[in-house]
């Protein structure tokens, strides 16, 4: 902005304008307003298209979630995320591999055979 608000506030005081310099600071408080909902609702974007991204990128298998990611032209399979967590929460959980085929969610604890 070309002209800062403060000085023209101050101006304004220095000039007894003060009704004018009420309105100046009232402007600069909406201002202020204005830039934290800004701010709050970029975050708010941000985060939606970070599920979204997630939420295209899961795959339904063998009873559980998965992240498909390309990476260097090589498809990888990563997970598998706790689906009840998921499907509840909407949180990619991953599960804990017991061996066998086996995995574990520590957080709503479903037990999940994969073979
Ligand atoms: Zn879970």
């Amino acid at each position: 902005m070309g002209i800062d608000i403060k000085t023209i506030g101050k101006v304004l005081q220095e000039a007894g304008k003060i009704e004018l310099y009420q309105q100046v600071l009232e402007m600069q408080a909406k201002m202020n307003e204005m830039q934290d909902s800004n701010y709050e609702l970029k975050k708010e974007n941000r985060k939606l298209k970070e599920d979204l991204e997630l939420k295209n990128s899961l795959e339904f298998d063998h009873g559980c979630y998965w992240i498909n990611r390309v990476e260097d032209g090589e498809e990888t399979k990563e997970g598998p995320f706790c689906p009840h967590c998921w499907d509840k929460d909407k949180v990619a959980l991953r599960m804990k591999d017991l061996g066998g085929g086996d995995y574990h969610c520590h957080e709503c604890n479903l037990y999940i055979d994969i073979n």
